[in-house]
């Protein structure tokens, strides 16, 4: 380790900064944000610069650098295109004691400036000791997607209560509290932005850990329902990655991806609870599987294959802890109409083509004539779920309400996953043309002008409109 990182103080603290150039102002915002007292020594001033110092906030001394300029500065930034400035401001720096930092030149420099995630109070830093800054950028944003934007909140949150939480719980008590604070209940409602939620979890946590000191009572635990997307682990949301690393348990269905799951937690307990469709037994299984986990203390994350409130009976394992007062969140995911329009690139509404969409469970009886008679409308996109068992009775029930035999089609098979297929056809086609080609659930149905839509025809167009006038005359 070359370097200490430490986290220097330097509110209301004089700090120079040597530089006219936009390096020197990316600088000295640093440092304002900070809190420092920011002067700029630098004979010009480059355009942003000029306006950033026009702003007010910091002091700019139009001369170039004397070692005097140094008196009380409790740090120095050296950020000029002139070698011989740099290290004139380095060796006076060094003669003073005070830390100074070169851009781009850790052999002058006592410090170096990480890359930073600011989640004030939380701050990460991160640094490649001067060796490759490009990577400690890239571990930064790595870092940046795993730390949850109301982070800071949480800290600020917990500050609040530590008095509180001193009185109620003796020393040996508050550690184990906090830990389950952090990472459990309360902690979910202050990310989630629910502060008035976190201080009744908050209430119970306390109350429990008073019980739990006299061996009464188990933690409470908490559910996750959290949809997974259509199947590229890459589609998950911040969010759902950040819980499934928390969770204890993991619920999962048929639809959720092998590579979905090997985001959680290592040691996570991983519980298949897939079911075959219209399987009303397994679906109470699951709900008292639910009840128990949470009842036990445990953060259980219910992963459901794309968004739990679309054709995923989320909304029944919501009514079942909601009952009992297990805390819960709900996180959504990309739904496979979603994930699947990307993937093939049917554009579920287009300004030419369609403009409304609608998303169908393509098994059961369901659906008026009336209704039938606007899925039948072409310039109207229908996303089928479910449906390939039921296609030739969906392509029946379209031709009989007034959709033409050449009412485009496309079926897109594993969306979003490795063995995807696309198949393009049209109403009075696709039904042998889906037994020729096997395809198997789960796939969409898009039924709709736009399910024949084609970028790269667009070529063509584009071309003849971008060409000059006189070459079309
Ligand atoms: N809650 C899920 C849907 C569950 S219903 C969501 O929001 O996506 C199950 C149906 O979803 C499957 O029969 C299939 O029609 C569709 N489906 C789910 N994942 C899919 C995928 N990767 N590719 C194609 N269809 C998918």
């Amino acid at each position: 380790m070359d370097y200490l990182p430490v986290f220097l103080r330097v509110q209301s603290q004089p700090v120079l900064v040597v530089g006219g150039g936009v390096v020197a102002l990316r600088k000295a915002e640093s440092l304002l944000q900070a809190g420092a007292r920011v002067t700029v020594v630098a004979p010009q001033l480059c355009a942003s610069l000029a306006a950033r110092v026009a702003r007010g906030g910091l002091t700019h001394l139009a001369t170039a650098f004397r070692p005097e300029h140094l008196a009380g500065a409790v740090a120095a930034v050296a950020a000029t295109d002139d070698p011989a400035v740099n290290s004139a401001v380095s060796q006076a720096a060094r003669a003073r004691a005070v830390p100074v930092n070169v851009v781009d030149d850790a052999a002058l420099s006592s410090f170096i400036f990480p890359a930073i995630i600011d989640r004030s109070p939380i701050l990460v830093a991160v640094s490649s000791s001067g060796a490759a800054p490009v990577l400690a950028r890239r571990v930064r944003a790595q870092i940046e997607a795993l730390l949850p934007a109301r982070l800071g909140a949480l800290a600020s949150f917990m500050g609040a209560q530590r008095a509180r939480v001193r009185q109620a719980l003796r020393a040996w008590a508050r550690r184990p509290f906090w830990e389950r604070v952090a990472q459990g209940a309360v902690a979910t409602r202050v990310l989630a932005g629910d502060e008035a939620g976190a201080r009744t979890a908050l209430d119970r946590e306390l109350h429990a850990a008073r019980l739990i000191g006299t061996g009464a009572a188990a933690p409470l635990g908490e559910v996750y329902l959290i949809g997974a997307g259509p199947g590229d682990p890459d589609l998950l949301t911040l969010r759902a990655l950040q819980l499934l690393q928390q969770a204890d348990v993991i619920l999962y269905d048929r639809l959720v991806a092998p590579e979905v799951l090997q985001r959680a937690r290592r040691d996570a307990q991983r519980i298949f609870v897939g079911k075959e469709a219209g399987d009303g037994g397994q679906q109470q299984h699951i709900h008292a599987l639910l009840v128990r986990l949470a009842l036990d203390g445990k953060r259980v994350a219910r992963l459901k294959g794309g968004d739990p409130f679309v054709f995923g009976r989320g909304g029944e394992e919501l009514e079942q802890l909601a009952a009992r007062g297990i805390p819960y969140v709900v996180v959504p995911g990309i739904t496979a109409a979603l994930g699947a329009a990307a993937a093939a690139e049917v554009p579920l509404t287009h300004r030419r083509l369609a403009h409304s969409v609608t998303l169908v469970s393509g098994h059961g009886e369901t659906g008026s004539a009336a209704e039938w008679r606007f899925f039948a409308d072409p310039a109207h996109t229908v996303v089928f779920y479910m449906g390939v068992a039921q296609l030739a009775r969906i392509v029946a029930r379209l031709r009989a309400a007034g959709a033409a035999a050449e009412h485009p089609v496309a079926i897109i098979e594993q969306a979003t996953l490795p063995a995807q297929r696309v198949l393009r056809s049209t109403l009075a086609a696709v039904s042998a043309r889906a037994a020729e080609r096997q395809i198997r659930p789960p796939a969409l149905l898009i039924t709709g002008n736009v399910a024949a839509f084609a970028a790269a025809d667009a070529l063509g167009a584009l071309g003849a409109a971008s060409a000059p006038a006189d070459a079309v005359a």
